[in-house]
């Protein structure tokens, strides 16, 4: 029962991985027709998520990202993991999982 406990833990652990959002002020100058030059602002909305691959925080800009996927019931991965063999690995992992049985005596450690 006790595994069964601790890999239920390790799971909700991996999904919680969208962190929070910000927003940044970006300046700009753009030089109207009559060599005026007009400062202006800009807001940016961007996402700080943990990678799901090797637990390293990372931004995100909010506008390229789809926004169904702003949630944690995805895997978000950084630039520096490959999204792909994540996600294989991920079905192994799970597929390991539910061929244990409660009466299994595999340490914690070899899941
Ligand atoms: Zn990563």
């Amino acid at each position: 029962m006790i595994v069964f406990i601790v890999v239920f833990y390790n799971l909700n652990v991996n999904i919680v991985m969208f962190l929070k959002e910000f927003t940044k002020q970006t300046r700009h100058v753009r030089r109207s027709k009559l060599g005026k030059e007009h400062a202006y602002t800009r807001d940016k909305t961007y996402c700080v998520f943990k990678c799901d691959a090797c637990n390293q925080e990372f931004i995100r800009e909010r506008g390229k990202m789809n926004p169904a996927r702003l949630s944690n019931n995805y895997f978000h991965v950084c630039e520096n993991c490959d999204a792909k063999r994540f996600a294989q690995k991920r079905g192994v992992e799970r597929r390991k999982v539910w061929t244990l049985t409660a009466s299994s005596n595999i340490p914690i450690s070899k899941l």
